[in-house]
């Protein structure tokens, strides 16, 4: 199983915009960019939301089945680990191996005395593809880098065996993650990494680097863009290497983690790609849940009603619903409406505060990103917010289709 040069990650919190965000896939094929799709959903959203991973492969073959999508499509085990793995077995096609934990953890002094060695073999200066730059490589800097990260990929080699010995060889797509730590990673190391994977034979296909910047969830990219154009460009030159040299899969690219909403970074990610012809991952979650609420606060009555107590429940909650996403959030209370200010608001009040829209004067980062992490209240609501949902469906099903296809697709996927 070899996955699409261009391949793009919808997560759906509550299992019902499997059409509609496929929808902006056939739409990206139309106007000639092909585009696999991949539903993921970690083990954290499940356990808030209350599904299981079949879930999601039922709504991933009901929304191919539903839109006679006949193409190859997706789906990932986001972020497991042995503890959670077993889940996902069976109903899951791409694996994404979290080893951000074993970062900085000692490995068996002899295997990274090997370890070392067989990277020595490596030239001291490395000259990278275009527009790489020049790796140099000392033997102290592979010792350290060996030192740092070989516990964690041996921890993905361990975890693929696992996940090989249930699926069958072939028969998934790996993806290895380590963005979910405090430190970027930087593309020697990265180089390293990819060395030490294909040594302990992981086929890896898409790989997850933590980038320098911040990447809260659903808002754009904080950070030094030009500083993340180096680092970018660099990073596909390395996996172009890693490819050539340390015979890793031919498809092997990047995958953009908590990816949705980087406005700032897509012309540059597009432009990168466009140069090396390189491909690329990019995972989304939560955007089109905040898309759903968009939908509800446009279809008035009570549907803007439960919308609105979903933001005033989620201000009462604030410190419990930020608890598991405090690495990837930034909200400052302070530049926050008040609660009755919201039960006011009219639907397009609520949806022109709440849609990524950087040049509204309406648009406020801190809501969004507080409702990001509200979804938590509307699983609790249950039946009540999924009958709303399926009572707006339209709306809601327009507006994650538009969400996903003009502010994210076309920004960044060649060919469009
Ligand atoms: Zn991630």
């Amino acid at each position: 199983m070899q996955i699409k040069k261009y391949s793009f990650g919808i997560g759906d919190r509550f299992g019902r915009q499997g059409s509609a965000q496929l929808n902006a896939l056939i739409k990206a094929r139309e106007n000639g960019c092909r585009i696999a799709p991949v539903w993921n959903k970690s083990h954290r959203e499940h356990q808030i939301v209350g599904t299981s991973p079949a879930d999601v492969r039922t709504e991933a073959d009901n929304a191919a089945g539903a839109c006679k999508w006949s193409e190859p499509y997706y789906v990932d085990a986001d972020h497991i680990c042995k503890d959670n793995v077993d889940g996902f077995l069976k109903v899951s096609n791409f694996f994404t191996l979290d080893v951000a934990d074993y970062i900085g953890k000692p490995a068996p002094q002899d295997q990274v005395g090997r370890f070392i060695e067989s990277c020595l073999t490596l030239p001291e200066e490395i000259s990278l593809p275009q527009p790489g730059g020049k790796i140099r490589l000392t033997g102290e800097r592979i010792a350290e880098v060996a030192g740092k990260y070989l516990a964690a990929a041996r921890r993905a080699a361990s975890l693929y065996k696992y996940i090989e010995n249930s699926e069958g060889k072939g028969n998934f797509i790996t993806e290895v993650s380590m963005d979910e730590t405090d430190e970027p990673q930087t593309p020697e190391e990265l180089l390293i990494i990819l060395k030490a994977l294909a040594e302990l034979d992981v086929p890896v296909q898409t790989i997850a680097p933590k980038f320098s910047g911040s990447f809260y969830k659903g808002i754009d990219y904080i950070g030094d863009t030009e500083a993340f154009r180096r680092e970018f460009d660099a990073d596909l030159a390395v996996i172009r290497y890693a490819v050539e040299e340390f015979g890793l899969p031919r498809e092997l690219k990047l995958s953009i983690h908590s990816g949705s909403d980087k406005f700032s970074l897509y012309p540059v990610m597009k432009a990168g790609l466009q140069h090396c012809g390189a491909g690329l991952h990019l995972k989304t979650a939560g955007t089109t849940w905040l898309e759903e609420l968009i939908g509800l606060a446009l279809a008035g009555g009570y549907a803007l009603e439960m919308a609105a107590e979903i933001y005033c429940s989620a201000l009462e909650r604030m410190e419990e619903l930020c608890e598991p996403y405090a690495a990837v959030v930034d909200i400052d209370p302070d530049r926050l409406p008040a609660a009755n200010e919201v039960r006011n608001w009219s639907g397009p009040d609520y949806a022109a505060a709440l849609r990524h829209d950087p040049s509204s004067n309406a648009y406020n980062p801190h809501l969004r990103q507080l409702l990001h992490v509200a979804y938590k209240i509307a699983a609790e609501l249950g039946e009540g917010y999924l009958d709303a949902l399926d009572d707006n469906r339209e709306v809601v099903a327009e507006n994650v289709t538009k969400n996903l296809y003009d502010r994210h697709i076309v920004r960044l996927f060649p060919g469009i």
